[in-house]
């Protein structure tokens, strides 16, 4: 996951440690689009209004959609997978995935909802564009299999 405004990298990689926020998922304003990067999802946050663009790498999304966390799927490597390895957190009460973000400004939760479902989508799109290689993909998505039939999230 990369955070940033607009697309300013080295303000992205500038501000890596900061937080940046965005709503809750049920009543944010999130505007997501796709590139070969990953996922950008634009939001305000709900509590205070300040903008935030997170990026969810296609390697964070593999493993949503098999329904466990990055970080479980892929443990030590999880840094190899992704630029900025994020941790993502499930919410039961949405039944959906987000990753673990609050906002610069007022530190409140700016997590979007991400459903395995969704995420699913997002891979399969990426793959069809030749954004992600089949391999890739595969291999990824056995890791985050494995850590799924162990039972962990
Ligand atoms: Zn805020």
């Amino acid at each position: 996951m990369n955070r940033g405004y607009d697309d300013f990298d080295d303000v992205i990689n500038g501000t890596a440690g900061v937080f940046d926020g965005s709503g809750l998922v049920d009543h944010d304003k999130a505007k997501t689009t796709a590139d070969p990067q990953g996922v950008i999802v634009e939001i305000a946050c709900r509590n205070c209004g300040s903008p935030a663009r997170l990026v969810c790498e296609y390697g964070e999304l593999i493993a949503i959609a098999h329904d466990v966390s990055p970080q479980t799927a892929y443990g030590p490597q999880y840094s190899q997978v992704v630029r900025e390895p994020t941790n993502w957190k499930f919410s039961e009460a949405n039944d959906a995935w987000h990753p673990d973000v609050k906002c610069a400004r007022c530190r409140g939760w700016v997590a979007p909802m991400m459903s395995s479902l969704e995420a699913r989508d997002h891979v399969v799109r990426a793959k069809a564009r030749g954004w992600i290689n089949e391999q890739a993909v595969a291999r990824l998505s056995q890791a985050a299999m494995a850590a799924r039939q162990a039972g962990r999230r």
